[in-house]
């Protein structure tokens, strides 16, 4: 379906009202009926209305954890402005949000109550990690951090060190989209991959035109 934006004066509005009154008393009827129905009625099911209201109705948690945090913040500037998606809401409690944005590196420590105030938000609930450091500890990996995945569901995850503000919004659009049941494709579909490893396709093998290749094992050239 197209959907057209035309300027609208005045007497389009009467033409319109008479046109409602027809069609309430019965008087539309034939291509007329047809066309009327066709211009103005939207169907739908309720899930997917419900789903495309939470989509763009999302209350954050106000919560940043490191560097990661400063760029989070920024989302909500005029530059980048999440109000376009109805996400700008951020909530000061936990009771009160649907979605964490967990903006820097996480120390064990810090885990527990992370995990603690994920279980306190609104179902339906969800999570974005923001940035190299709590998706996988990033230039941090030590003892002393731990990884999102470990302690918590994760629905998005946003590379970078730290990721821009657009990055951060590309993650929210990936999420929305999840939301409202149309995720795209991830990698693993799109390159038929398995686990963590892509599936290559077989290589043809190497013939002599190719110059300073060694086979497995081959040490001749050591
Ligand atoms: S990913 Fe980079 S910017 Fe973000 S918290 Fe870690 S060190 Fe800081």
């Amino acid at each position: 379906m197209e959907i057209k934006r035309e300027p609208v004066s005045s007497s389009d509005f009467r033409v319109r009202q008479l046109r409602a009154r027809d069609l309430l008393r019965g008087d539309l009827d034939g291509d007329d009926l047809e066309r009327y129905v066709e211009e103005r009625v939207l169907t739908t099911t309720v899930q997917k209305a419900v789903a495309w209201a939470q989509g763009n109705s999302i209350y954050p948690l106000t919560f940043g954890l490191a560097c990661c945090a400063i760029e989070q913040i920024h989302i909500v500037a005029s530059r980048v402005d999440i109000a376009r998606f109805g996400w700008e809401a951020f909530r000061a409690s936990p009771r009160q949000a649907d979605l964490i944005i967990l903006a820097g590196r996480v120390s064990i420590k810090m885990a527990p109550i992370i995990r603690r105030l994920y279980d306190q938000m609104l179902e339906p609930r969800w999570a974005i990690s923001m940035g190299a450091c709590c998706s996988s500890m990033g230039v941090y990996n030590n003892y002393a951090l731990v990884p999102a995945d470990k302690f918590m569901p994760i629905d998005v995850h946003v590379p970078g060190c730290p990721p821009r503000p657009e990055a951060l919004l590309h993650g929210i659009l990936r999420l929305r989209a999840k939301i409202q049941g149309h995720a795209p494709e991830g990698w693993r579909e799109r390159y038929d991959a398995v686990g963590t490893e892509e599936l290559l396709p077989v290589e043809a093998p190497a013939t002599s035109a190719d110059i300073n290749v060694y086979q497995p094992g081959d040490t001749a050239g050591a």
